[in-house]
């Protein structure tokens, strides 16, 4: 069975043999970054020019259509390994926000969906007690919509998950309750638009002393109203709701204040009363 310690040695041996990639993890002890306090919840805004790609990533179907899927085993990079893990294949993120940063890819090319993803999510939480497993919906940051993947940092680096209170409305889920069926009774509660196939979400699952946890965060839209090359080039996904708002151009990150931050959440997010009447006044279910 696969262990913690084999995913860090894997993970080391990875950069021992890709100079470029280790150079981009070396890089960010020197990331520029700031810290926002929102009532207790400690923003860190980092200035990662490396994450542009991501950031100002087409999403839209044609442009999915029209480029060549950068998760598939035929397109990866030579220097790429990876881990066999069931019906995944575990890669260090060649384009990292955080010190230890994985991307864990379906086998095949299969569209981002969580329908049946969580059990798979919470075993891996389990295998890897130190680190948030996550999801990012296919209009909620994840940049190949096209190609299952979720993936997995430490949790000690999200203030989310360091017990901070979080300034937006959330679902969470403990133990023998984290389940598929749960979460798939908590979708279907979730607006939703016509042309998407779930709800937009993002969601985290981690472990503590072998106990899982599902954090659920229900999204309104995508990328706040300011998006674009003209406002900021800042794309929220997981990590970004998670306490970690990354700003690859130094104009975005000088200009970040503590009103943009609260625009980004309430724009992007419900307030837990919003959530709890979604889910009829029940929020545990
Ligand atoms: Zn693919």
């Amino acid at each position: 069975m696969l262990t913690q310690a084999e995913v860090i040695t894997f993970f080391n041996h990875q950069l021992e043999v890709w100079e470029e990639v280790n150079q981009r993890f070396s890089d960010l002890n020197n990331v520029l970054s700031k810290q926002l306090d929102i009532n207790g919840f400690e923003v860190t805004i980092s200035h990662n020019p490396m994450r542009i790609r991501s950031s100002a990533a087409k999403v839209d179907k044609a442009s999915i259509a029209a480029r060549q899927c950068f998760l598939c085993d035929a397109n990866r990079p030579a220097q790429q390994l990876h881990i066999n893990w069931k019906n995944y294949r575990i890669l260090v993120n060649p384009f990292p926000i955080l010190p230890r940063h994985f991307t864990i890819i379906a086998h095949e090319h299969r569209p981002q969906s969580i329908a049946t993803a969580i059990d798979d999510m919470k075993e891996l939480a389990l295998i890897l007690p130190d680190f948030a497993i996550f999801y990012n919906g296919p209009a909620c940051g994840a940049s190949a919509p096209d190609h299952f993947h979720f993936q997995a940092v430490e949790k000690s680096a999200l203030p989310m998950m360091t017990g901070q209170p979080i300034p937006f409305g959330v679902i969470t889920l403990n133990g023998e309750n984290v389940t598929q069926q749960s979460v798939n009774n908590i979708l279907s509660r979730l607006p939703k638009n016509d042309d998407e196939y779930e709800p937009k979400v993002n969601i985290f699952c981690t472990s503590e002393t072998n106990v899982p946890q599902l954090t659920i965060i229900p999204r309104r839209k995508h990328r706040p109203d300011f998006y674009g090359e003209d406002g900021m080039l800042i794309s929220p996904a997981s990590i970004d709701l998670a306490g970690v708002i990354v700003a690859p151009r130094r104009v975005d990150y000088e200009n970040i204040d503590l009103n943009v931050i609260k625009s980004i959440y309430s724009q992007l997010c419900f307030s837990q009363s919003e959530i709890n009447n979604l889910l009829n006044d029940n929020p545990s279910i």
